[in-house]
């Protein structure tokens, strides 16, 4: 297993938790050595925050997709699917608030020239503080041996209550900057905190501003503003503009559900952290139209739908929380995020978002059109309010790498990397393997190979010792190895191994395809939703 290199405090926790800080580094090499992931444009350096999915990559994004896909279209009678373009009529996206308000406050440094986001540059100072409370405890730890309480500890050693002192005051200084929009008090943190530029070491600073998150590009052969047009920052709204085409063509009645999976484009000032922040990335939203009024019974079902729908896959269940927003957007009514436990720590997986009726209301104001459902039950026309479920594709994939990466020593001595990916989400479902290369069992392999490759994603491979191509598996989280030897070519049997016990049985050639097909099933995940 990869060693912890030290103890850190989670903030949220307060539990004192092992830090894996070469796990993402692992992660990222281990995803380029193995086809799931490479960076965009490699041969010219790359381009940075863009990554390119490989061959292994794209299956595991096609079965994730397909079982949030399934999830929401056949669990749900209610639900229908959608796929609107990324472009959009520009006063979309002013009658959404994201010309006017999807900006994150960046500041310069006048020596480097480098750019940072102010708040993330607070952030960091504050992870500085926690750090060293890390080191207070890691010390008091070891000195206390088995009689070290952390609780005790935290509420009575005087350097770890200034500590937080500090970064409670901080954290009340950055966010009433935040909501009141104080661009100058967000300067003046910066510098009472002395914050230097890692890159220059100076405290060389300009002032805030804000910057919109938007791609904007042109439409068309005419140049000025009128052919201004944006690259979409999230799906949803292709979902709202089309509500009444979907509602009527498809005789919808409330309470029903638009989902989408597509691109989303946000020009992130730092984007960072391999796959989770990305400036193009893919999104899988869904927009939950109800009664007004009824919003809230909703947003608690769908936070416990998702919910199950992440904790199904048998990854931990401790690796995922709710965290509620504190400051709401100025669309919604309730928010939370389900956080999952990244290399970096508990960090935003997916958000659920009760956004009233802003959207629809905003859209009927600025195309003039109506947005108004007729409750036949009620008899009367309303503006539905919407309960949304967003989640990224690519952390979601980040979040299935993160808990399958395993670094093992076996028994006899010698290591595996393994990747434990829960066996529906799998890129490669079975290998067939021939023992050797000789005495029939390649075409016999070969044969089961063809039969099995239409109803799961296979592999035949024939190079190399055994032991070394069940590695090669492995590293690629493939679930089921088949393996052809001298017995199969007597008695028609195989040998299927299991990646994570590694144990072998015997199993009739005739059962191969009904045995792997009900291990790497999806609907018994999807039945448990129901
Ligand atoms: P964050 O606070 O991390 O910037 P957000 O709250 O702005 O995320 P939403 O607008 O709610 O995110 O988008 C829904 C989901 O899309 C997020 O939960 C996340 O999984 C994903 N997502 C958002 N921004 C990015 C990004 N830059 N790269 C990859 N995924 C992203």
């Amino acid at each position: 297993m990869v060693a912890p290199s030290f103890f850190y405090l989670c903030p949220q926790t307060n539990v004192l938790m092992a830090s894996h800080d070469d796990l993402l580094k692992n992660i990222i090499s281990h995803s380029k050595e193995y086809g799931f992931i490479f960076p965009s444009s490699e041969i010219y350096d790359g381009l940075s925050a863009t990554y390119d999915y490989g061959q292994y990559g794209k299956e595991l994004k096609n079965n994730i997709e397909e079982y949030w896909w399934k999830a929401m279209v056949r669990v749900h009678d209610n639900i229908v699917g959608i796929d609107s373009a990324i472009f959009m009529h520009p006063t979309v996206w002013k009658a959404s608030g994201h010309v006017d308000a999807f900006n994150d406050p960046l500041i310069d440094n006048k020596d480097s020239k480098k750019r940072y986001r102010a708040d993330v540059l607070i952030e960091e100072h504050i992870e500085k503080i926690r750090a060293k409370i890390n080191k207070e405890i890691e010390k008091a730890a070891k000195r206390f041996g088995d009689a070290f309480n952390l609780n005790q500890f935290l509420t009575t050693n005087p350097r770890v209550i200034e500590y937080n002192r500090q970064i409670e005051e901080i954290e009340h200084r950055m966010k009433t900057a935040l909501e009141t929009g104080d661009l100058q008090a967000l300067k003046q943190l910066i510098l009472d905190l002395e914050i230097v530029d890692p890159v220059s070491g100076t405290r060389n600073w300009t002032d805030v501003r804000q910057f919109n998150l938007m791609f904007a590009t042109e439409l068309g052969s005419v140049s000025g503003e009128a052919s201004i047009i944006y690259l979409r920052p999230e799906t949803a709204q292709g979902t709202y503009v089309n509500f009444l085409n979907v509602q009527r063509s498809g005789r919808m009645k409330i309470p029903f559900g638009i989902c989408q999976i597509g691109k989303a484009f946000r020009n992130e000032i730092i984007a960072r952290q391999f796959i989770f922040r990305m400036r193009e990335f893919e999104q899988m939203e869904m927009q939950f139209f109800v009664r007004p009024g009824e919003e809230m019974e909703w947003y608690e079902y769908w936070k416990n739908n998702r919910m199950k729908w992440h904790r199904n896959l048998g990854m931990g269940d401790a690796r995922y929380r709710f965290h509620n927003h504190i400051k709401l957007a100025h669309y919604a009514n309730a928010a939370c995020d389900i956080e999952f436990e990244f290399p970096m720590g508990f960090k935003e997986l997916e958000g659920i978002h009760s956004r009233t009726d802003f959207d629809l209301k905003a859209h009927e104001q600025y195309s003039g059109r109506k947005q108004q459902y007729f409750d036949p039950e009620l008899n009367q026309s309303y503006i539905p309010y919407v309960v949304e479920t967003a989640i990224g594709l690519d952390r979601m994939f980040m979040s299935v790498l993160s808990a399958s990466y395993k670094e093992e020593k076996l028994e006899d001595g010698s290591e595996r990397t393994v990747l434990s990916i829960p066996p529906q989400l799998a890129p490669v479902k079975v290998a067939v393997l021939p023992l050797v290369k000789k005495d029939g069992m390649p075409e016999k392999a070969l044969e089961i190979f063809h039969q099995l490759k239409l109803e799961v994603n296979s592999q035949y491979d024939d190079k190399d010792a055994i032991g070394r191509r069940y590695r090669r598996q492995d590293a690629i989280g493939t679930p089921y190895c088949i393996t052809v030897d001298n017995e199969t070519l007597e008695n028609n049997t195989v040998t299927i191994r299991e990646r994570d016990s590694m144990k072998q049985e015997r199993l009739d050639i005739h059962n191969i395809i009904q045995v792997v097909k009900e291990k790497v099933d999806i609907i018994p995940l999807l039945k448990k939703l129901m």
